[in-house]
């Protein structure tokens, strides 16, 4: 079983979802990220597989869709999902996306992070030791959801979702809750120079030296949770409204789905956000 001490551990009925305690407080928002527990997946999907395009059964999939979605008390039908190509867009949806990459076709294409102000809109994204990224601006009432691989975060997804809740929202980041959820840790996330090299073309010194620790002269540790905080303190988010997981997908593959413990016979995970349609 899982311990945290930055994350909550949620149960319904045998559903667990890890949920950020900071936007749980505010009481504005449905949120989780999901484990493996409590779906009817089977094999290498067991069992809560959230991803429909894994090769799972679908009735499956769908019935783990429903239980997580009763677990976190929001609608299935109110999902929009991303397309998650390993890039940096970002896009705003509104209510009539709902359903979109589930019950129905989708034209969010090429994106990785979504926003929105509207209630009952649940952003869904996915994960196997990917760095899911959630914002809570509790002002102007807004959420976003993005997904930030080694490619997103260095090509700065957390910062171009603040940037867009900026812009469309009026949203002030000093306001923003954001919080960093399970996926791999540097424990974890061995990588070779030419992703080192991205890193150092595209970021500052300073952030380098604090994330990239060398093994040796071909394989590097990088730390993806401090990258993505590094970059939204820049973005103008104060420290203390960031949650950053402590919680590695890799150490935890009992019950998450990790990509560098399972490569590709693996389900997904899934992080979903959504406004209250009613507030308590
Ligand atoms: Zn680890």
């Amino acid at each position: 079983m899982i311990r945290s001490n930055h994350l909550y551990i949620d149960k319904h009925k045998d559903v667990m979802v890890i949920k950020l305690p900071h936007m749980e407080a505010t009481g504005l928002v449905n949120h989780g990220f999901s484990t493996k527990y409590g779906g009817i997946s089977k094999g290498v999907y067991e069992s809560m597989n959230l991803g429909i395009n894994r090769g799972d059964s679908p009735y499956n999939v769908e019935e783990n869709i429903n239980r997580f979605c009763d677990a976190i008390d929001v609608s299935a039908d109110t999902l929009v999902f991303s397309d998650q190509i390993h890039e940096s867009e970002v896009r705003v949806v509104q209510s009539e996306d709902k359903g979109k990459g589930f019950y129905r076709t989708s034209d969010i294409i090429g994106i990785d992070g979504l926003i929105t102000n509207q209630v009952g809109v649940t952003l869904t994204t996915f994960y196997a030791d990917c760095v899911p990224l959630f914002f809570l601006d509790p002002v102007k009432k807004v959420i976003g959801l993005s997904h930030a691989g080694w490619r997103g975060t260095v090509k700065a997804i957390g910062p171009n979702t603040i940037k867009l809740m900026e812009d469309t929202y009026g949203s002030n980041p000093n306001d923003i809750l954001v919080g960093i959820g399970p996926s791999i840790g540097s424990c974890c996330y061995e990588v070779s120079t030419d992703v080192i090299k991205e890193f150092e073309k595209n970021l500052n010194h300073d952030i380098i030296v604090r994330i990239v620790s060398r093994i040796n002269d071909e394989h590097y540790k990088l730390d993806l949770w401090e990258a993505n905080r590094l970059l939204l303190l820049d973005a103008g988010i104060d420290n203390k409204n960031m949650v950053v997981t402590d919680l590695c997908t890799k150490c935890h593959s009992d019950s998450f789905y990790s990509h560098r413990s399972m490569g590709n016979q693996r389900g997904s995970l899934a992080a979903m956000i959504a406004l209250k349609t009613t507030i308590e």
